[in-house]
């Protein structure tokens, strides 16, 4: 999955002290799109490759890899005092002379990887490409391990970004001294990064598992019954109620299986396979389990068998995982494996 990094030591912990130096690198966001640096003819590590293939059979794509930028590329792409300036481009370059003299207060601290430090810069720049992570998916090779930075720094840049105003009293927060937070200096209220449960749920009955496609999204990927945990609700009873919601049909013992972080969307999902509760269940004449699609969220919903479902080209979602999980017969149901 895409948090899996081998042998590359992630480090999530905040360090307020700690200060941008013109060797660590930076992170820069516009929407949905992250900058990044192509990097032709760099190799990339096979085990450190944004894989595609059928999941079974995973491969590495022809293709270039990429990077980040580092800050001292950033202070670079400034003009120089002695070049000749237009007129009306005069008082934006005295803009950008000021952030210059002033580089330090446009970046926060992130996260390091391998002992290499990232910041985030608040500003959007004007070189190098900003990319979706989909298209980051598609276009490069690797590595994975900066897919999932950008990734996981997309989710604090969606904390800062959302955080300026104290929600209580309006103030301007600031960062917190101690703690990856963002406080108000007027209430003292402090805001944390929001995580976002959700639930995926493998729902499988008789060698087969439930699979469903989305209305609303580009992808045609298969994917499994999945929803946001509601307030006051446990993973368990998210996974029954979506089950329920999606596709109409009643599950029992629900089994926590594993969770992803998923930071462009701020989630973090909870994997459960569960069995179909037969005694509440309606069958076809065909003595298929039946199902009654939410037709407003799923255009599909079927029972496919091992040989019929496809997996998605790449091993990063925990939805991908337990498809091939399924599989290859390898989840684990009501206390025994399967297979
Ligand atoms: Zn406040």
């Amino acid at each position: 999955m895409i948090q899996d990094l081998g042998q590359h030591h992630f480090q999530n912990q905040y360090y307020p002290e700690k200060k941008p130096g013109k060797e660590d690198f930076f992170l820069s966001f516009s929407g949905k799109s992250v900058l990044v640096k192509r990097e032709s003819g760099k190799k990339v590590d096979p085990s450190d490759a944004i894989m595609s293939g059928d999941g079974l059979s995973l491969r590495c794509p022809e293709g270039e890899g990429f990077s980040f930028y580092k800050i001292k590329e950033y202070l670079a792409s400034f003009p120089k005092e002695k070049e000749e300036v237009q007129e009306n481009a005069l008082s934006r370059k005295r803009e950008q002379q000021a952030m210059v003299n002033d580089w330090r207060k446009s970046f926060t601290y992130l996260f390091s990887l391998d002992g290499q430090d990232y910041y985030l810069l608040k500003d959007i720049v004007e070189f190098g490409e900003y990319l979706s992570l989909e298209e980051l998916r598609r276009e490069f090779k690797g590595p994975k391990s900066l897919l999932f930075l950008a990734n996981t720094g997309m989710h604090l840049f969606h904390f800062y970004q959302k955080h300026r105003y104290c929600g209580v009293c309006g103030t301007k927060t600031e960062k917190d001294k101690k703690e990856r937070a963002m406080r108000c200096p007027n209430c003292q209220e402090v805001f944390y990064p929001k995580i976002m449960p959700a639930v995926i749920v493998g729902i499988i009955h008789k060698e087969k598992i439930l699979c469903t496609r989305y209305a609303n999204r580009l992808s045609y990927l298969p994917a499994l019954v999945a929803g946001f945990i509601e307030i006051g609700e446990t993973g368990e009873e998210a996974a029954i109620r979506e089950a329920m919601e999606e596709t109409g049909v009643p599950i029992k013992e629900v089994k926590y299986y594993k969770s992803q972080p998923w930071g462009m969307a701020d989630d973090l999902l909870l994997g459960y396979f569960a069995k179909v509760d037969e005694e509440k269940a309606s069958f076809t004449e065909m003595g298929e389990v039946q199902i009654i699609r939410e037709e407003e969220e799923l255009s599909e919903a079927v029972w496919l068998s091992r040989e019929e479902l496809e997996l998605q080209g790449n091993d990063f979602s925990l939805t991908n995982e337990m498809m091939r999980t399924f599989k290859e017969g390898k989840f684990e149901l009501h206390g025994r494996r399967n297979g």
